[in-house]
């Protein structure tokens, strides 16, 4: 058993994973022939397959590495594209069309590709050998086969035969050796033959005695010899290509061919069949492992020095792997939940719905009370302004009792349980999606949309029974409310509060309307405005431009108007909010702001609670829980490293330590290596 290649191409796929520099590049073998000088047919002889593209065009384009790796304990012959992903590729005509694929891939300008197909096939029946085919040289240059693809060939051909690769060069009996382009270029980098293995092929198509002299070949010496074969494939696509191995087809057919002539027999010293090519190639390629242990094992050395000084530098030693990323990402995310959970409680609960319940009595107060304009209250009859009278109203006037129940239930029957279910989740959402730019799953588009769906799935799972309850419980509001002397000065001071930011709020909003397009020009727009509501511009009919005024400027002047107007009115209101008539309840018709707020602060009294026990406690207590299903250990190894590699910073950190690691068991496994090669010698030297 060839031992040393075996363990060498485990240590080579290792290598490979490390990103291989060409200081790392391990021994193979360079098929390199002129195209129709059965290159090819060798190539599927030793594997037992038909496998590489076929065609009357130049089909090899880019170099094929091909990994045999012997499986002496599987039955089942397989191919694999590393790079590809597409897993176990059992039958052989699959592995030819994805190889004519990859092939015909390269740009017809271009015509050839130095970047190589990387194939490996397990089976029983190989041996364990590396092999890299390469373009077929051409010989004519043919129509389609410009002079410039010939010279891109020899480039390519000649990148791969350098040392420490072994050339296996094919040329076909029927061609005068002096013409082999394989042996040309083979002795341009190997002059003194000694690491070329020459291949005749076509043994069949010359007279023996002619074959036998070639294989003798005293004007071309190679030190590792001639073989000579009759690789002449079955007939593709038949029965027999598809359930034979070729291998032992072949060699049926050499065996019959090479026994009839003396001229091949054991006594004449020349090396016929693909047999023995095959185990020619096996026993080359160990020594040359062998040979390049040291080199490589050096050149691994250095490599891991570098990584491991870099990793210091950069890193100070600190190992971070994918998992420990993820965990650490995920712990401190959750504790900063935690402390979350700590700041957002009944108190801020409240707070956020009753904002929200004071807007809506703002609006509700517009629709119903303020509804006229301010200059309206100046007018001959002041019962025909809501605001003039309010102050007097008598207890039983009904026009206000009315006036005031529909406010409240307007208020009660907003649909209080989705609107205050609606705001906390929302809030909640928001306040999560602040957590996550806060953390280091901001740069992680995966973690970050998981993170989002915990929280969504919590929030609609429990929308319905929180919302639900809230309405149920808030019901009793909607027929009657009740209210206290406590409760009464409690709201008066909100009232005049809410009121006051209101008018602030208007104020900022009409200063910078005025800073926008300043003060005269927005003054005689709301002048105009003015008239032309009053009446007192018949000419002019709104939503025609006139006096210079545009669209868009008159807009601006109602937009002014209803600044000045709504400020004037809670002015008003503000000063009656204050005064004595406003002191108690009893005159709570007068006062439609406070008993406004009153309600506000019954409703969301009532709504905390079913907010804190039906959404928020069973928020807090299932998000944890919902992110360790969603970002713990129920990942695969895949997805956790595809979600550390999203952050760049990350991703180097990783590759170089991942990088360090896999040169450090390449380097093991070459010591190893190197340990049982000297006690084999030791042993050899003794007997
Ligand atoms: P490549 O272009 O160098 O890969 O050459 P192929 O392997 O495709 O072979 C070219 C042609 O030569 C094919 O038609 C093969 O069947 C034929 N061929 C290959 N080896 C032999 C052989 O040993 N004897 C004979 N008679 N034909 C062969």
């Amino acid at each position: 058993m060839m031992v040393l290649t075996r363990k060498m191409i485990e240590i080579r796929t290792i290598l490979q994973k490390v990103g291989q520099t060409g200081a790392l590049t391990l021994p193979s073998i360079v098929v390199i022939g002129s195209q129709s000088s059965g290159k090819s047919s060798v190539l599927e002889a030793i594997v037992g397959h038909e496998f590489l593209p076929k065609g009357s065009n130049m089909v090899t384009r880019r170099p094929i590495e091909l990994t045999l790796v012997n499986t002496p304990d599987s039955n089942v012959e397989y191919g694999e594209f590393p790079a590809l992903n597409l897993g176990k590729i059992t039958d052989f005509s699959n592995i030819q069309r994805t190889l004519t694929d990859l092939n015909l891939a390269v740009p017809e300008k271009d015509c050839v590709s130095d970047d190589p197909i990387r194939l490996t096939i397990y089976s029983k029946n190989v041996p364990d050998l590396s092999l890299i085919d390469l373009p077929g040289y051409i010989q004519i240059s043919a129509m389609d086969q410009p002079e410039e693809l010939k010279a891109k060939i020899f480039q390519l051909c000649d990148k791969y035969i350098q040392p420490p690769n072994v050339i296996l060069a094919v040329s076909a009996a029927d061609v005068d050796l002096a013409n082999s382009t394989a042996l040309r270029a083979s002795r341009r980098v190997d002059p003194r033959g000694e690491r070329t293995i020459g291949v005749i092929t076509k043994m069949d198509l010359v007279d023996p005695d002619r074959g036998s002299n070639i294989l003798k070949d005293k004007n071309y010496p190679l030190r590792l010899g001639y073989v000579g074969v009759v690789c002449k494939t079955p007939q593709s696509g038949g029965l027999f290509s598809r359930h034979v191995n070729v291998l032992s087809a072949i060699t049926k057919n050499e065996n019959a061919y090479f026994g009839q002539h003396p001229q091949f027999s054991g006594e004449a010293g020349v090396t016929v069949g693909t047999y023995s090519l095959r185990r020619k190639l096996m026993e080359v390629l160990e020594a040359t492992m062998a040979q390049s242990l040291q080199g490589t094992s050096d050149a691994i050395h250095q490599e891991l020095e570098e990584a491991a000084y870099e990793f210091k530098v950069q890193y100070n030693d600190r190992p971070l792997t994918a998992e420990t990323y993820l965990a650490e990402s995920l712990d401190s995310f959750k504790h900063s939940f935690k402390e979350f959970t700590e700041l957002f409680g009944r108190p801020q609960v409240r707070m956020l719905l009753k904002q929200e319940l004071d807007q809506r009595i703002l609006d509700i107060l517009a629709q119903r009370y303020w509804n006229k304009p301010f200059s309206d209250l100046k007018k001959a009859r002041p019962e025909d302004h809501p605001l003039s009278e309010l102050s007097k109203v008598e207890p039983e006037e009904l026009y206000w009792h009315r006036k005031l129940d529909g406010s409240s239930s307007a208020l009660t029957k907003l649909g209080i349980g989705r609107l205050a279910t609606n705001v906390v989740a929302n809030s909640l959402s928001t306040q999560m999606d602040q957590l996550i730019e806060a953390s280091t799953f901001r740069n992680h588009p995966f973690a970050k949309k998981a993170i989002q769906d915990s929280a969504n799935t919590i929030l609609n799972e429990r929308f319905y029974a929180t919302s639900d309850q809230v309405e149920n419980c808030i019901k009793p509001y909607k027929f009657e409310i009740e209210v206290d002397d406590r409760e009464w000065a409690h709201s008066r001071e909100n009232a005049q509060r809410l009121l006051k930011d209101e008018l602030k709020a208007c104020e900022d909003a009409y200063k910078r309307l005025r800073d926008q397009i300043g003060g005269k020009k927005l003054g005689s727009a709301m002048a105009f405005v003015d008239k032309i509501r009053t009446g007192r511009a018949p000419e002019m009919q709104e939503g025609s431009e006139a006096l210079g005024f545009s669209q868009a400027m008159l807009e601006k002047g109602r937009e002014g108007i209803f600044l000045r107007d709504r400020a004037d009115i809670i002015k008003m209101r503000m000063l009656a909010l204050k005064s004595k008539g406003c002191a108690t309840k009893d005159n709570k018709y007068s006062c439609p702001e406070i008993f406004m707020d009153v309600v506000a602060e019954k409703l969301t009294s009532t709504a905390v609670l079913f907010l804190n026990v039906e959404l928020l406690s069973e928020f807090y207590y299932n998000f944890p829980r919902e992110l360790d299903l969603r970002l713990g250990r129920h990942l695969s190894q895949a997805q956790i490293e595809a979600f550390a590699r999203e952050d760049p910073k990350i991703r180097k950190h990783v590759d170089l330590q991942q990088r360090k690691q896999l040169l450090e068991l390449a380097l093991q496994k070459m010591d190893s290596l190197m340990a049982l090669e000297k006690s084999k010698k030791a042993q050899g030297d003794e007997t």
